[in-house]
């Protein structure tokens, strides 16, 4: 019922984020940082569905995701789709994939991994695995699961593009 209301409420342009594990809507608009737009979003909690039972959706008008978000996305939901919308079409839908190793994002909490040092080591993970997630820094051995993980600033994760693009 509520599934079919939200597909009925299109946006002319913008996000569409679809299967979003249920639950987790909340938690990627805070650690995007897709919480600060002004825009007008739709945000659907622990919608039915056919293929996961309940999902979470999130509709965002008149903003378009960078790079970061959608790796961001796919370790916080790895089974969810993001549709670009124009004039009330889907452009163009992406299903994010979780990476093996999962580079820069993520910050290792522990104070004396090498990657927290002033050497100019980015951080590293491995993804140990998917569901329920669980990675493993490279540096330091160091286990996460879900709910530990830290996301590296917007700042930080930004210079290191940087810097890459130098190289
Ligand atoms: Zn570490």
């Amino acid at each position: 019922m509520l599934e079919e209301k939200l597909k009925i409420d299109k946006i002319k342009k913008g996000t569409v984020i679809d299967h979003i594990d249920a639950g987790y809507a909340l938690t990627i608009l805070n650690l995007t940082g897709l919480d600060e737009s002004p825009n007008l979003m739709t945000i659907g909690v622990n919608v039915s569905s056919k293929k996961y039972k309940k999902k979470d959706i999130i509709k965002i008008e008149g903003v378009f995701l960078d790079e970061i978000q959608m790796q961001q996305i796919s370790i916080l939901s790895p089974n969810a789709t993001i549709s670009l919308i124009e004039e009330y079409k889907v452009m163009d839908k992406i299903k994010v994939k979780l990476p093996k190793k999962i580079e820069g994002l993520i910050l290792c909490q522990n104070n004396t991994c090498i990657s927290n040092s002033e050497e100019p080591i980015d951080s590293e993970f491995s993804v140990l695995e998917e569901k329920p997630l669980k990675i493993q820094c490279i540096y330091c051995n160091r286990i996460y699961k879900l709910d530990e993980i830290v996301f590296s600033s917007r700042e930080k994760i930004e210079k290191r593009v940087r810097q890459l693009i130098q190289l």
